[in-house]
C-alpha cells in the first residue's frame, strides 16, 4: 500500500508530514510513498531528495494512506477515496471527514501514555514552538538577555517570567536561560516545580493549584481566577520578558497577563504569548501580530512551528512514522481498535 503526501494548502505552513529520511524507513517497512512534487518546498526539501529517499512523485490523494499536518480543506476532502487513512492535526471539525467516509487519525487525540510518545506530535512540536518563543522574546526585547561586562560598562542579565510550564514553556525556560537570561517559571501544577528547577530557572509559587485529568490543568473557578490574575499582576513587574503558554484542554486559554499587568512593566518590555490560537493569555495580544502598547511589544504569533520548518517536520515525520508503523503490518493496513491508541486517535470511522 501507498502512503500520500501532499503539499500543505494552509497560508504559511511550511511543514510537510514525512520527510526523505523517514521516507527511507517506511520504504523498508515495506510501504510505497507518493509525494506531490513541491510538498517539501516550504522546508526546502527537494523532490530529488525524496525521490533519493524512494519515494515516486504523483498524485497523493489516490493513496491508502494520506498523511497531512494541518486540517485538510474542503477541497482536500472532496479528493479524498472512501476508505482512505487519513492522519493529521485533525482540528475539531470532523463532521465532514466523516461524511467522506475515511478513517481519520488525529494527531492531537494520540493519548498522552508512555507507549506513544513517540507519537506525540503535540510535544514535539510545543518544543519548537517554546523554544521560538524564547527567540522572539530576545528579538523584540530592547535589552540583551546575558550579563555583560564590556569596556562601556556592564549591563544586568534580562529576567524572563514563564507563566505555563508545559512542554512549550519548559523548552522556552531552557532555551531563555542558555542565552543568559535569568528565568522563572509558573504553573498551577505544582508537580513541575521539579521541572522547572531542572532546567536552571527559579520556581514562583502563587499558591493556587489546579491538577486536571491526563497530567493537564483543570480550570480555575471564578474565585481563584481573580486571585490569580491580582497575585500575578504583583508578580510580574520586574520581568523583562513574560512568555506565557497556559492552556486548559478544548477551553479558551486562560487571561493571565491583564492590561494593567502590561502597564506596569517597564518600557521596552515584551510579553510572547503562545496561546494566541485559543485567545491569548494577554488581555492585549492580537493573535498573529506583534503590537506595542504601555511601551511594552506584545508578540502573539500563530502557528509558530512553521516558523523552523525542517525540525519540525523532522520530528512530525517521526511522530507520523510511529503512527504508521501501529496501523500498518507486514505493508498491510491493521486497523485493531482494540489498541487504545488507536481507539483514540481515530476520530471518524468508515461505517463497514
Ligand atoms: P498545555 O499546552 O495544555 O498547557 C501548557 C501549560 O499551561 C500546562 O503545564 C498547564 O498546567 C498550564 N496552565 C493551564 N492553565 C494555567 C493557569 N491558569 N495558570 C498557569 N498555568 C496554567 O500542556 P502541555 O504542555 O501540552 O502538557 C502538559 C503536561 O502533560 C506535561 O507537562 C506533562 O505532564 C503531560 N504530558 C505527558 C506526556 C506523556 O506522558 N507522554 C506527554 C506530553 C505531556
Amino acid at each position: 500500500i501507498a502512503v500520500g503526501v501532499p503539499r500543505e494548502s494552509a497560508p504559511g505552513e511550511r511543514r510537510v508530514a514525512l520527510v526523505p529520511k523517514v521516507v527511507g524507513r517506511l520504504r523498508a517497512a515495506g510501504l510505497d510513498v507518493v509525494v506531490e512534487p513541491g510538498a517539501g518546498g516550504g522546508a526546502l526539501m527537494s523532490d530529488w531528495l525524496y525521490e533519493e529517499a524512494g519515494a515516486t512523485l504523483g498524485d497523493p490523494w489516490a493513496c491508502e494512506i494520506v498523511v497531512k499536518v494541518a486540517a485538510p480543506t474542503p477541497d482536500e476532502i472532496h479528493r479524498l477515496k472512501p476508505g482512505t487513512v487519513l492522519i493529521g492535526f485533525l482540528g475539531t471539525d470532523v463532521e465532514a471527514l466523516s461524511t467522506a467516509d475515511v478513517h481519520g487519525f488525529a494527531m492531537e487525540a494520540i493519548p498522552r501514555i508512555s507507549r506513544a510518545q513517540s507519537m506525540d506530535a503535540l510535544s514535539s512540536q510545543s518544543s519548537v514552538a517554546g523554544y521560538l518563543a524564547a527567540l522572539l522574546g530576545a528579538q523584540h526585547l530592547t535589552r540583551f538577555y546575558p550579563m555583560l561586562t564590556t569596556a562601556a560598562g556592564t549591563v544586568p542579565p534580562a529576567k524572563v517570567l514563564v507563566l505555563g510550564a508545559g512542554v512549550a514553556g519548559l523548552q522556552a525556560l531552557a532555551t531563555a536561560r542558555r542565552l543568559g537570561a535569568q528565568t522563572t517559571g509558573y504553573d498551577v501544577r505544582p508537580e513541575v516545580a521539579e521541572q522547572v528547577r531542572s532546567v536552571g530557572a527559579k520556581w514562583l509559587d502563587l499558591g493556587i493549584e489546579a491538577i486536571g485529568e491526563g497530567g493537564y490543568a483543570r480550570a480555575l473557578t471564578d474565585e481563584e481566577r481573580a486571585e490569580q490574575v491580582r497575585r500575578l499582576n504583583e508578580a510580574v513587574i520586574g520581568y523583562d520578558v513574560v512568555i506565557t503558554t497556559a492552556q486548559v484542554p478544548g477551553r479558551k486559554a486562560p487571561v493571565l497577563v491583564t492590561g494593567d499587568s502590561v502597564t506596569a512593566m517597564r518600557a521596552g518590555s515584551v510579553v510572547v504569548d503562545l496561546a494566541g490560537e485559543s485567545g491569548g493569555n494577554c488581555e492585549l495580544s492580537v493573535p498573529g501580530e506583534a503590537v506595542v502598547r504601555h511601551d511594552v511589544t506584545i508578540v502573539a504569533p500563530l502557528n509558530l512551528p512553521a516558523g523552523m520548518p525542517e525540525h519540525a517536520s523532522e520530528l512530525y515525520a517521526r511522530n507520523v512514522q510511529a503512527l504508521l508503523e501501529l496501523l500498518v503490518d507486514q505493508g498491510k493496513l491493521r486497523l485493531d481498535f482494540s489498541d487504545e491508541i488507536v481507539a483514540a486517535a481515530c476520530v471518524t470511522r468508515k461505517e463497514s
